[in-house]
């Protein structure tokens, strides 16, 4: 989800320190919004399926000059990951849900800043509607879940 780094020996070294992982085992890449810094590695997978939301994509697809489109993703990817709409940071921002070792886990990408922006249901500096930033953050904290931030690491609700 969201890869982020440009240079693309930068993006290999840290998809292998944080999962093991090469970008050719990777099938699928999820865009959480158009804010460049949440997919400037995606060329350096060129063999996963590019999904983001449905207007991310459209946002994507229109302004970027990718080698293919990014693809708008279903409701339930792979009949296990679903795709929650949290706008407030951008307002066509998804993250995604799933279940992990018996605890739900949410990848919120800015939807959730970090861990500080959490505690004071803070959006992030550069949100286009705070006020709905702030009612999806109070969203997803009626989720028992372990929260996967955009800017830090994961923490339990
Ligand atoms: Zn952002």
């Amino acid at each position: 989800m969201d890869p982020s780094l440009a240079n693309g020996l930068d993006m290999v070294k840290e998809l292998d320190r944080r999962t093991g992982l090469k970008p050719g085992d990777i099938d699928a890449v999820f865009i959480t919004h158009e804010h460049a810094d949440h997919f400037a590695g995606l060329a350096h997978f060129p063999k996963a399926v590019w999904f983001a939301g449905a207007l991310v994509a459209e946002i994507l697809n229109r302004g970027l000059a990718f080698a293919r489109k990014v693809e708008a993703a279903p409701k339930t990817m792979f009949g296990a990951v679903e795709v929650l709409p949290t706008p407030g940071h951008t307002q066509s921002h998804h993250s995604l849900r799933f279940q992990c070792e018996g605890r739900w886990v949410v990848a919120a990408g800015d939807a959730v800043a970090t861990r500080d922006f959490w505690r004071e249901r803070r959006s992030y500096y550069n949100a286009v509607d705070p006020a709905l930033a702030a009612r999806t953050i109070d969203s997803l904290a009626n989720l028992d879940s372990i929260i996967v931030p955009g800017h830090d690491n994961y923490f339990a609700v």
